[in-house]
Protein backbone atom coordinates (compact mmCIF):
# COMPACT_ATOMS: atom_id res chain seq x y z
CA UNK A 1 0.00 0.00 0.00
CA UNK A 2 1.68 2.91 -1.22
CA UNK A 3 -0.32 5.39 0.99
CA UNK A 4 1.21 3.86 3.84
CA UNK A 5 4.95 3.57 3.23
CA UNK A 6 5.44 7.43 4.04
CA UNK A 7 5.17 9.80 0.54
CA UNK A 8 1.73 11.16 2.23
CA UNK A 9 2.65 11.06 5.85
CA UNK A 10 2.60 13.57 7.87
CA UNK A 11 4.61 13.65 10.99
CA UNK A 12 3.38 16.18 13.14
CA UNK A 13 4.37 15.81 16.83
CA UNK A 14 2.57 19.24 18.42
CA UNK A 15 -0.37 20.91 16.90
CA UNK A 16 0.72 24.13 16.84
CA UNK A 17 4.49 24.00 15.97
CA UNK A 18 6.12 21.30 13.68
CA UNK A 19 4.22 22.63 10.61
CA UNK A 20 3.51 25.63 8.63
CA UNK A 21 0.42 27.40 8.29
CA UNK A 22 -0.70 25.98 4.38
CA UNK A 23 -0.08 21.93 6.20
CA UNK A 24 -2.03 22.94 8.58
CA UNK A 25 -4.66 24.67 7.49
CA UNK A 26 -5.18 21.05 5.34
CA UNK A 27 -4.70 18.82 8.05
CA UNK A 28 -7.80 21.07 9.83
CA UNK A 29 -10.22 21.13 7.01
CA UNK A 30 -9.53 17.41 6.44
CA UNK A 31 -9.96 16.68 9.97
CA UNK A 32 -13.07 18.70 10.28
CA UNK A 33 -14.74 17.10 7.23
CA UNK A 34 -13.48 13.27 8.23
CA UNK A 35 -15.29 14.08 12.07
CA UNK A 36 -17.94 15.84 10.46
CA UNK A 37 -19.18 12.84 7.48
CA UNK A 38 -16.28 10.19 7.34
CA UNK A 39 -16.06 9.33 11.18
CA UNK A 40 -14.95 5.87 9.84
CA UNK A 41 -11.49 7.26 8.57
CA UNK A 42 -10.33 6.37 11.73
CA UNK A 43 -9.22 3.02 12.58
CA UNK A 44 -9.01 1.47 15.81
CA UNK A 45 -6.27 -0.71 16.09
CA UNK A 46 -5.06 -2.95 19.72
CA UNK A 47 -2.34 -3.84 21.41
CA UNK A 48 -1.92 -6.66 23.56
CA UNK A 49 -1.09 -6.57 27.33
CA UNK A 50 0.17 -9.97 28.61
CA UNK A 51 0.33 -11.42 32.30
CA UNK A 52 3.78 -12.54 33.48
CA UNK A 53 2.55 -15.52 35.11
CA UNK A 54 0.79 -17.05 32.82
CA UNK A 55 1.54 -15.65 29.21
CA UNK A 56 -1.86 -15.23 28.17
CA UNK A 57 -3.45 -12.02 26.42
CA UNK A 58 -6.67 -11.19 28.27
CA UNK A 59 -6.80 -7.56 27.61
CA UNK A 60 -5.11 -4.78 25.32
CA UNK A 61 -5.39 -1.05 24.49
CA UNK A 62 -7.20 0.42 21.98
CA UNK A 63 -4.86 2.76 20.02
CA UNK A 64 -6.45 5.30 17.08
CA UNK A 65 -5.46 5.92 13.96
CA UNK A 66 -6.25 8.36 11.18
CA UNK A 67 -6.52 6.62 7.62
CA UNK A 68 -7.02 9.84 6.03
CA UNK A 69 -8.20 9.71 2.31
CA UNK A 70 -6.40 12.95 1.58
CA UNK A 71 -3.07 13.07 3.96
CA UNK A 72 -2.25 9.39 4.04
CA UNK A 73 -2.04 7.07 7.42
CA UNK A 74 -1.45 9.01 10.62
CA UNK A 75 -0.13 7.61 14.25
CA UNK A 76 -1.90 9.76 17.21
CA UNK A 77 1.13 11.48 17.77
CA UNK A 78 0.44 13.11 14.22
CA UNK A 79 -3.25 14.33 14.75
CA UNK A 80 -4.09 14.05 18.91
CA UNK A 81 -2.56 17.50 19.27
CA UNK A 82 -4.59 19.71 16.91
CA UNK A 83 -7.76 17.75 17.52
CA UNK A 84 -7.28 18.58 21.15
CA UNK A 85 -6.88 22.55 20.11
CA UNK A 86 -9.86 22.18 17.77
CA UNK A 87 -11.87 20.41 19.52
CA UNK A 88 -12.66 17.64 17.86
CA UNK A 89 -11.29 15.05 20.15
CA UNK A 90 -14.34 14.33 21.95
CA UNK A 91 -15.93 13.32 18.79
CA UNK A 92 -13.18 10.97 17.79
CA UNK A 93 -12.66 9.62 21.13
CA UNK A 94 -16.21 9.54 21.76
CA UNK A 95 -16.14 7.77 18.35
CA UNK A 96 -12.95 5.24 19.23
CA UNK A 97 -14.68 3.98 22.97
CA UNK A 98 -17.74 2.94 21.03
CA UNK A 99 -16.02 0.94 18.58
CA UNK A 100 -13.45 -0.75 21.54
CA UNK A 101 -16.78 -1.23 23.23
CA UNK A 102 -18.59 -3.05 20.22
CA UNK A 103 -15.24 -5.20 19.65
CA UNK A 104 -14.83 -5.86 23.50
CA UNK A 105 -18.80 -7.26 23.68
CA UNK A 106 -17.66 -9.64 20.53
CA UNK A 107 -15.26 -10.93 21.92
CA UNK A 108 -16.64 -11.78 25.83
CA UNK A 109 -19.49 -12.88 23.75
CA UNK A 110 -17.16 -15.45 21.65
CA UNK A 111 -16.70 -16.70 24.57
CA UNK A 112 -13.43 -14.53 26.30
CA UNK A 113 -15.95 -13.44 29.17
CA UNK A 114 -13.44 -11.68 31.11
CA UNK A 115 -11.67 -10.04 28.32
CA UNK A 116 -11.35 -6.13 28.50
CA UNK A 117 -10.50 -2.90 26.72
CA UNK A 118 -8.30 0.00 27.64
CA UNK A 119 -9.49 3.49 25.95
CA UNK A 120 -7.81 6.45 26.32
CA UNK A 121 -9.58 9.48 27.45
CA UNK A 122 -8.01 12.78 26.40
CA UNK A 123 -8.08 15.17 29.27
CA UNK A 124 -10.00 17.65 26.96
CA UNK A 125 -12.74 15.11 26.79
CA UNK A 126 -12.70 14.17 30.46
CA UNK A 127 -12.94 18.21 31.06
CA UNK A 128 -15.92 17.94 28.61
CA UNK A 129 -19.40 19.12 30.65
CA UNK A 130 -21.65 16.09 29.81
CA UNK A 131 -18.30 13.63 29.52
CA UNK A 132 -20.39 10.83 32.30
CA UNK A 133 -23.52 10.80 30.85
CA UNK A 134 -21.68 10.67 27.21
CA UNK A 135 -19.39 7.59 28.56
CA UNK A 136 -22.63 6.40 29.84
CA UNK A 137 -24.47 6.33 27.32
CA UNK A 138 -21.77 4.86 25.25
CA UNK A 139 -21.75 1.66 27.40
CA UNK A 140 -25.25 1.00 27.36
CA UNK A 141 -25.68 1.65 23.55
CA UNK A 142 -23.24 -0.89 22.80
CA UNK A 143 -24.29 -3.72 25.90
CA UNK A 144 -20.85 -3.96 26.77
CA UNK A 145 -19.88 -5.51 30.05
CA UNK A 146 -18.61 -1.99 31.41
CA UNK A 147 -16.36 -3.85 34.17
CA UNK A 148 -14.57 -4.96 30.78
CA UNK A 149 -13.56 -1.61 29.94
CA UNK A 150 -10.59 0.34 31.16
CA UNK A 151 -10.63 4.26 30.68
CA UNK A 152 -6.85 5.21 31.00
CA UNK A 153 -6.24 8.79 31.90
CA UNK A 154 -3.32 10.76 32.26
CA UNK A 155 -1.68 13.38 34.74
CA UNK A 156 -2.03 16.25 32.75
CA UNK A 157 -5.43 17.17 34.03
CA UNK A 158 -3.26 17.82 37.15
CA UNK A 159 -3.39 21.65 35.91
CA UNK A 160 -6.75 21.69 36.41
CA UNK A 161 -9.19 21.72 39.91
CA UNK A 162 -8.54 18.70 41.53
CA UNK A 163 -11.72 18.37 43.36
CA UNK A 164 -13.94 18.58 39.79
CA UNK A 165 -11.66 16.19 38.09
CA UNK A 166 -12.43 13.85 40.94
CA UNK A 167 -15.71 14.08 40.83
CA UNK A 168 -15.68 13.00 37.14
CA UNK A 169 -13.45 10.69 37.36
CA UNK A 170 -15.60 8.97 40.61
CA UNK A 171 -18.87 9.41 38.21
CA UNK A 172 -16.92 8.17 35.82
CA UNK A 173 -16.03 4.96 38.07
CA UNK A 174 -19.73 4.54 39.24
CA UNK A 175 -20.61 3.54 35.30
CA UNK A 176 -18.74 0.15 35.57
CA UNK A 177 -15.21 1.07 33.79
CA UNK A 178 -12.47 0.63 35.88
CA UNK A 179 -9.81 3.45 35.91
CA UNK A 180 -5.88 3.66 34.80
CA UNK A 181 -3.48 6.20 35.31
CA UNK A 182 -1.66 6.78 31.93
CA UNK A 183 2.06 7.18 31.53
CA UNK A 184 3.14 7.30 35.50
CA UNK A 185 6.96 8.35 35.93
CA UNK A 186 6.20 10.88 33.67
CA UNK A 187 4.67 15.02 33.52
CA UNK A 188 3.62 15.50 36.83
CA UNK A 189 3.64 12.81 38.69
CA UNK A 190 3.05 12.83 42.20
CA UNK A 191 2.40 10.21 44.53
CA UNK A 192 -0.17 12.32 45.85
CA UNK A 193 -2.58 12.26 42.57
CA UNK A 194 -2.39 8.21 43.60
CA UNK A 195 -3.65 8.86 46.55
CA UNK A 196 -6.31 10.60 45.76
CA UNK A 197 -7.82 9.31 42.70
CA UNK A 198 -9.63 6.01 43.06
CA UNK A 199 -7.21 4.08 40.74
CA UNK A 200 -7.26 0.54 39.43
CA UNK A 201 -4.27 0.40 37.58
CA UNK A 202 -1.47 2.06 36.92
CA UNK A 203 0.70 2.32 33.80
CA UNK A 204 4.10 2.76 33.91
CA UNK A 205 5.83 4.61 31.11
CA UNK A 206 7.74 3.31 28.62
CA UNK A 207 10.76 5.78 29.00
CA UNK A 208 11.14 4.44 32.64
CA UNK A 209 12.00 0.91 31.07
CA UNK A 210 14.49 1.76 27.94
CA UNK A 211 17.20 1.87 30.03
CA UNK A 212 15.65 -0.39 32.81
CA UNK A 213 18.22 -3.53 32.23
CA UNK A 214 21.19 -0.94 33.45
CA UNK A 215 19.77 1.95 34.88
CA UNK A 216 19.19 1.21 39.00
CA UNK A 217 17.47 4.21 39.40
CA UNK A 218 14.99 3.06 37.05
CA UNK A 219 14.93 -0.27 38.58
CA UNK A 220 14.49 1.34 42.27
CA UNK A 221 11.52 3.35 40.83
CA UNK A 222 9.45 0.43 39.48
CA UNK A 223 9.91 -1.48 42.50
CA UNK A 224 8.51 0.84 44.74
CA UNK A 225 5.27 1.43 42.67
CA UNK A 226 5.16 -2.44 42.74
CA UNK A 227 5.25 -2.45 46.29
CA UNK A 228 3.13 0.58 46.50
CA UNK A 229 0.45 -0.86 44.37
CA UNK A 230 0.28 -3.74 46.49
CA UNK A 231 0.16 -1.56 49.72
CA UNK A 232 -2.96 0.05 48.23
CA UNK A 233 -4.29 -2.72 45.97
CA UNK A 234 -3.77 -1.11 42.36
CA UNK A 235 -2.63 -3.22 39.46
CA UNK A 236 0.31 -1.97 37.53
CA UNK A 237 1.03 -2.70 33.93
CA UNK A 238 4.51 -1.59 32.38
CA UNK A 239 4.53 0.06 28.84
CA UNK A 240 7.17 -0.05 26.61
CA UNK A 241 8.89 -3.53 26.89
CA UNK A 242 11.08 -4.03 23.54
CA UNK A 243 13.45 -7.11 24.38
CA UNK A 244 13.78 -10.68 26.76
CA UNK A 245 16.17 -8.58 29.36
CA UNK A 246 13.64 -6.34 30.10
CA UNK A 247 10.71 -8.80 30.22
CA UNK A 248 12.80 -11.22 32.85
CA UNK A 249 14.13 -8.21 34.52
CA UNK A 250 9.91 -6.85 35.18
CA UNK A 251 9.02 -10.07 35.75
CA UNK A 252 11.19 -10.77 38.61
CA UNK A 253 10.76 -7.80 40.31
CA UNK A 254 7.12 -8.83 40.06
CA UNK A 255 5.29 -7.15 37.38
CA UNK A 256 2.35 -8.81 36.60
CA UNK A 257 1.31 -7.09 33.57
CA UNK A 258 3.06 -6.05 30.23
CA UNK A 259 2.64 -3.85 27.05
CA UNK A 260 5.35 -3.91 24.67
CA UNK A 261 6.76 -4.30 20.74
CA UNK A 262 8.02 -7.76 22.61
CA UNK A 263 4.67 -9.03 22.60
CA UNK A 264 2.83 -7.26 19.59
CA UNK A 265 2.56 -3.43 18.37
CA UNK A 266 -1.23 -2.51 18.16
CA UNK A 267 -2.76 -4.62 15.34
CA UNK A 268 -6.61 -4.04 13.56
CA UNK A 269 -8.71 -5.71 15.49
CA UNK A 270 -9.05 -9.16 13.17
CA UNK A 271 -5.46 -9.42 13.15
CA UNK A 272 -5.76 -9.41 17.17
CA UNK A 273 -8.15 -11.96 16.96
CA UNK A 274 -6.31 -14.33 14.96
CA UNK A 275 -2.79 -13.54 16.37
CA UNK A 276 -3.70 -12.38 20.25
CA UNK A 277 -7.12 -12.94 21.62
CA UNK A 278 -7.07 -15.38 24.27
CA UNK A 279 -3.61 -16.97 23.55
CA UNK A 280 -0.52 -17.65 25.31
CA UNK A 281 2.03 -15.78 23.82
CA UNK A 282 5.65 -17.51 23.62
CA UNK A 283 8.30 -14.98 24.73
CA UNK A 284 11.00 -16.54 22.84
CA UNK A 285 10.61 -14.22 20.31
P1 LIG B 1 -0.29 5.65 25.36
O1 LIG B 1 -1.71 5.65 25.78
O2 LIG B 1 0.73 5.71 26.42
O3 LIG B 1 -0.13 4.34 24.45
C1 LIG B 1 1.06 3.60 24.35
C2 LIG B 1 1.87 4.02 23.16
O4 LIG B 1 3.15 3.39 23.23
C3 LIG B 1 1.27 3.58 21.81
O5 LIG B 1 1.66 4.51 20.82
C4 LIG B 1 1.99 2.26 21.57
O6 LIG B 1 2.02 1.87 20.22
C5 LIG B 1 3.37 2.62 22.08
N1 LIG B 1 4.14 1.43 22.46
C6 LIG B 1 3.71 0.34 23.13
N2 LIG B 1 4.70 -0.54 23.32
C7 LIG B 1 5.79 -0.03 22.73
C8 LIG B 1 7.16 -0.48 22.57
O7 LIG B 1 7.54 -1.57 23.01
N3 LIG B 1 8.00 0.35 21.90
C9 LIG B 1 7.61 1.54 21.40
N4 LIG B 1 8.50 2.29 20.76
N5 LIG B 1 6.34 2.01 21.53
C10 LIG B 1 5.45 1.23 22.19
P2 LIG B 1 0.63 5.17 19.81
O8 LIG B 1 -0.38 4.17 19.35
O9 LIG B 1 1.41 5.91 18.78
O10 LIG B 1 -0.14 6.20 20.73
C11 LIG B 1 0.53 7.30 21.28
C12 LIG B 1 -0.33 8.05 22.26
O11 LIG B 1 -1.46 8.65 21.60
C13 LIG B 1 -0.96 7.15 23.32
O12 LIG B 1 -0.01 6.88 24.34
C14 LIG B 1 -2.10 8.02 23.80
O13 LIG B 1 -1.65 9.00 24.70
C15 LIG B 1 -2.51 8.70 22.51
N6 LIG B 1 -3.71 8.02 21.96
C16 LIG B 1 -3.78 6.92 21.19
N7 LIG B 1 -5.06 6.60 20.90
C17 LIG B 1 -5.82 7.54 21.54
C18 LIG B 1 -7.24 7.78 21.63
O14 LIG B 1 -8.09 7.04 21.11
N8 LIG B 1 -7.63 8.87 22.36
C19 LIG B 1 -6.72 9.69 22.99
N9 LIG B 1 -7.18 10.74 23.68
N10 LIG B 1 -5.41 9.49 22.92
C20 LIG B 1 -4.95 8.42 22.20
MG1 LIG C 1 -2.78 4.69 27.07
MG1 LIG D 1 1.00 5.23 28.30
MG1 LIG E 1 2.22 7.63 26.24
Amino acid sequence: DAKRSGKNRYNFYDGSKNHNTVQRLDIENNMRQAVASQIHEFVVFYQPVVDTVTKKCMSCEALVRWDSKALGFMGPGDFIPLAEYLGLITDIGDYVLEEACRQCKIWNDKGYKDFHINVNLSVVQLLQQNVVENVGRILSRTGVNPRNIVLEITESFAINDMERVLKIISGLKALGPRIALDDFGTGYSSLNYIKQLPLNIIKVDKTFIDDIVEDEYAQAFVKLIVDLSKTIGTQIVVEGIEDIEQYNLLKEIGVNYIQGYYFGKPVPANQFEFEYLGKVLNDNK
